[in-house]
């Protein structure tokens, strides 16, 4: 699709992985070391409009994905998340599913982690 940024990056193949439905890149901004970007080559808003077998072929690079990050950084965990819809903090509107590795201490107090999209809703206290 002509002016989407995820297109473009797909289409000029500034990409990392790949399979036959979906690619993956790090992002531009990332929120730690190893934060990866992985949309479809197709042009859809949000997860909501993607096939089984996009849905399928994404997974299958977040995998990947873990195992390159794994070895690379060895991170102590992992956030996945998909922003759908400006209500939801969707910036770009081509789905992307961000891959955040974690480190043990990147932030105070990581209990709730997505959570975290309402930050005063983060932490809860367990009854
Ligand atoms: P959203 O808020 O839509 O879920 O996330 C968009 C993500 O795309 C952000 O994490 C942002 O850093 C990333 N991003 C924006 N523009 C570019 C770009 O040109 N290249 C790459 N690799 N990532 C981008
Ligand atoms: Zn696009």
């Amino acid at each position: 699709m002509e002016n989407c940024k995820f297109c473009k990056i797909f289409q000029e193949k500034k990409i990392d992985l790949e399979n036959e439905l979906a690619v993956a890149f790090w992002d531009a901004n990332p929120v730690s070391k190893g934060h990866l970007l992985v949309i479809t080559k197709r042009h859809v808003k949000d997860f909501f409009e993607t096939t089984k077998e996009e849905r399928n072929a994404m997974f299958e690079l977040i995998d990947k994905a873990k195992k390159i990050i794994d070895e690379k950084d060895k991170p102590t965990g992992y956030n996945i998340g998909i922003n759908c819809g400006i209500s939801a903090g969707q910036t770009i509107m081509h789905i992307h599913i961000h891959l955040i590795p974690r480190y043990d201490g990147d932030t105070e107090n990581p209990r709730g982690g997505v959570r975290g999209v309402i930050p005063d809703k983060r932490d809860y206290e367990d009854k």
